[in-house]
């Protein structure tokens, strides 16, 4: 079995999301193979996030990140609106594509009710 995977996936802490993606997970990344890591905020602490996918990358020879912000986010508070979670994503994104130009990236946010919406 080789020691490589498809997917990165970068997921909030927060309790509540975590059934949504589960199904996300059993769903969209069926028969996937893929790291996943929890953080507060997903990418808002970019530098941690960089550092744990290089792991991956390294290790794994990761394909794609996964990045799922969500809907009333503890970690930002105040901050957490939509705009701000779009704008986050879209900053995560560049990161990575400027460090590997070849991974692919897809960007989620994950609403309270459990919709997963694609953010482009
Ligand atoms: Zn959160």
């Amino acid at each position: 079995m080789s020691h490589t995977c498809d997917a990165f996936v970068v997921t909030c802490i927060d309790f509540r999301f975590q059934k949504y993606i589960k199904r996300f997970t059993n769903t969209t990344l069926k028969g996937k193979l893929y790291d996943m890591v929890g953080f507060a905020g997903v990418t808002k602490d970019l530098p941690t996030i960089m550092n744990q996918l290089g792991i991956s990358v390294r290790l794994h020879h990761t394909k794609k990140a996964i990045f799922i912000h969500h809907e009333d986010c503890g970690a930002y508070g105040k901050e957490s609106t939509y705009k701000r979670h779009v704008t986050d994503l879209h900053q995560a994104k560049k990161a990575v594509r400027a460090k590997y130009p070849t991974l692919k990236v897809d960007l989620y946010y994950l609403h309270l009710d459990g919709k997963f919406e694609k953010v482009s």
